[in-house]
């Protein structure tokens, strides 16, 4: 009974954490590929993320239902997709739980501390959830650090042993960084950018 539990709370705290790392993950392509010309990905994902970048603010005037109804259709789609392959167990239902606050937990990040819910503020304060002042390290340092916005957790490590930087190298010069001034000077973006030119 007792392993359960502790092998049911490794399971949880993993599966937050995995959830916060998909959504960084996506963060990041949306911050470093494509433009807002691009078909389909770049007026669905980009040009939002582009306006976000320039007036942080402006994502609380956008309803908050719509602000995560493509989260919550994923995770939809991820209940649906368990539920046809009878692989619908707690695991998938948490996993989905945890996904629907992806982006509501970024846009606490932008909220005034005085409108969050207290149970937020407390969430923040014990460090589970992200917190503004940890969320403008993305702002501050021209978007290329802190892409995770649940915890404040991932940050640190995922920046530290350049997880970023390695997927910049090795996706950046198939699908090109346009948004990216920082990866112009890089001599292996550039060189394959070359080639590419042949
Ligand atoms: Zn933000
Ligand atoms: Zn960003």
């Amino acid at each position: 009974m007792l392993l359960e539990i502790v092998t049911g709370i490794f399971w949880a705290v993993g599966l937050y954490l995995l959830v916060d790392f998909i959504a960084g993950f996506f963060h990041w392509a949306e911050d470093t590929l494509g433009t807002p010309e691009t078909p389909i990905w770049g007026q669905t994902f980009v040009a939002p993320n582009v306006l976000h970048h320039n007036a942080p603010l402006e994502m609380n005037k956008i309803h908050w239902f719509r602000n995560s109804l493509p989260i919550y259709l994923i995770c939809i789609a991820v209940l649906g997709v368990a539920w046809l392959t009878d692989s619908l167990g707690w695991k998938v239902w948490f996993f989905a739980f945890v996904g629907l606050f992806a982006q509501q937990t970024h846009r606490w990040s932008h909220t005034p501390r005085k409108a969050l819910p207290r149970l937020v503020v407390f969430l923040q304060r014990l460090k589970i959830l992200q917190d503004a002042k940890h969320h403008y390290k993305h702002h501050r340092a021209d978007h290329s650090t802190h892409f995770c916005v649940g915890t404040p957790w991932l940050n640190p490590i995922l920046d530290r042993f350049g997880v970023w930087k390695f997927l910049e190298r090795m996706l950046v010069p198939v699908f090109g960084a346009p948004r990216r001034p920082d990866l112009d000077d890089k001599t292996w973006y550039n060189d394959r950018a070359f080639y590419s030119r042949q």
